[in-house]
């Protein structure tokens, strides 16, 4: 008989990221130990120490771009000693390694996300809980919202980097 308890679990974590090669490094955090962060820290020319590793393994394991608070409460149970301000500072050091973005908003407020691959966020005005749209990255999409944007960009010495796109909404009361 099958199990349909964990094939339910392993596919719904599957489907988070379908297009992330990295999918299963964060559906299953369990076995990779401090030996496996330490060389993805150190490949990116970011020191490792243990704080580090255990707050880009938490990152690595959730899907919902935590707060650095909330980072700190869960990294805690595993790390006993580690404090807010350690977090914030592991944070920074692997944002400046391009392991994580930083998601800021106008209220002060910050989230961190550490998948590397363009994709695009929906955020709940309600509670700032923020979420990967489940849809594809158009490159193209400036492009397509007025052609002639990056020219006129240029024209006044701007190179155009990227875009964000976020999308926002509230649940429907029930
Ligand atoms: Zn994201």
């Amino acid at each position: 008989m099958r199990d349909n308890t964990s094939e339910q679990l392993s596919d719904a974590a599957g489907a988070v990221h379908p297009h992330d090669n990295h999918a299963l490094m964060a559906v299953s955090p369990g076995p990779l130990g401090e030996r496996h962060w330490r060389r993805v820290l150190e490949a990116r020319g970011c020191r490792y120490t243990a704080q580090r590793g255990a707050v880009y393994g938490y990152l690595r394991s959730v899907e919902s771009h935590p707060s650095a608070e909330e980072v700190y409460q869960a990294v805690r149970a595993r790390v006993p000693r580690i404090s807010l301000a350690t977090v914030y500072k592991a944070l920074e050091a692997l944002e400046q390694a391009g392991l994580a973005n930083k998601l800021t908003y106008g209220d002060g407020s910050a989230r961190y996300d550490c998948r590397e691959d363009a994709h695009y966020h929906l955020r709940d005005v309600e509670t700032g809980a923020v979420e990967d749209l489940p849809t594809q990255f158009d490159s193209q999409l400036l492009a397509k919202l007025d052609p002639d944007l990056a020219r006129r960009l240029e024209a006044r010495g701007i190179e155009v980097t990227g875009y964000r796109l976020e999308v926002l909404g509230r649940r429907k009361p029930s």
